[in-house]
């Protein structure tokens, strides 16, 4: 009886969400006071290779806590909030114009957990967003795994990197148009690095990286200058 009725509170939560993704208040799903913090994004930062990467916020708070809503707990409900969050971030990237969206693919095992790609849903979601503002925009699910790579939780930035050198390839011809990596966090950046040196390898033009959250760490080694 028990997870019937677990299973039939989750049901109701995804019809009346009870509480804010946010910060957790109730009667809404996503509150004034989330929604003011989201909008101000932190300056943006940039790769290793110089690659200009655009977090809509950094992942901590209010952001931290949308993201493991949409990603960890399932609410779906929100997902259209997430979308708006990387669609302003990708308009700081990319203000006008036609742009490529490549979303990173997810591990087959997140799928399964899921039920679908979330960030290739993000990227569908931010690129109607942005094509509703006037801007030409369309989503390139090009990049694959190459091979099995570990989770990454428990890897430093180091290991993160080892674990993905050569892991993504691009699958038949390259997109053409200045493309923007997405994903949904970018913690030491060894995946979008990865993703960009895939595109670029393929003879993509890669022009920026787009994300939900960045680790403030991340987006503080960018404010240093080259070399620091
Ligand atoms: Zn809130």
């Amino acid at each position: 009886m028990l997870s019937s009725r677990t299973s039939l509170a989750a049901a109701a939560d995804l019809l009346w969400p009870a509480t804010c993704a946010g910060c957790g208040r109730a009667a809404t799903s996503w509150c004034r006071a989330c929604a003011a913090a989201l909008a101000r994004p932190p300056a943006p930062t940039a790769l290793a290779d110089g690659t200009p990467l655009h977090a809509a916020a950094a992942h901590a708070g209010t952001a931290r806590s949308l993201l493991l809503a949409v990603k960890e707990a399932g609410r779906a409900e929100v997902r259209p909030v997430a979308a708006a969050a990387l669609a302003a971030a990708l308009g700081a990237a990319r203000p006008g114009g036609p742009v490529v969206l490549v979303p990173v693919p997810s591990r087959a095992a997140s799928r399964r957990r899921r039920g679908d790609d979330l960030v290739a849903d993000l990227a569908a979601r931010t690129a109607q967003l942005r094509r509703r503002g006037g801007a030409p925009t369309r989503v390139a699910r090009v990049l694959a795994l190459r091979r099995r790579v570990a989770d990454q939780t428990d890897l430093d930035a180091d290991g993160r990197r080892r674990n993905l050198a050569g892991a993504l390839r691009v699958l038949g011809p390259p997109p053409r148009g200045p493309c923007v990596v997405l994903d949904d966090v970018v913690t030491t950046t060894a995946t979008a690095g990865e993703a960009v040196r895939a595109l670029r390898h393929a003879g993509a033009d890669v022009v920026a990286v787009v994300c939900l959250t960045c680790a403030e760490a991340t987006l503080g080694e960018g404010s240093q200058p080259p070399g620091g």
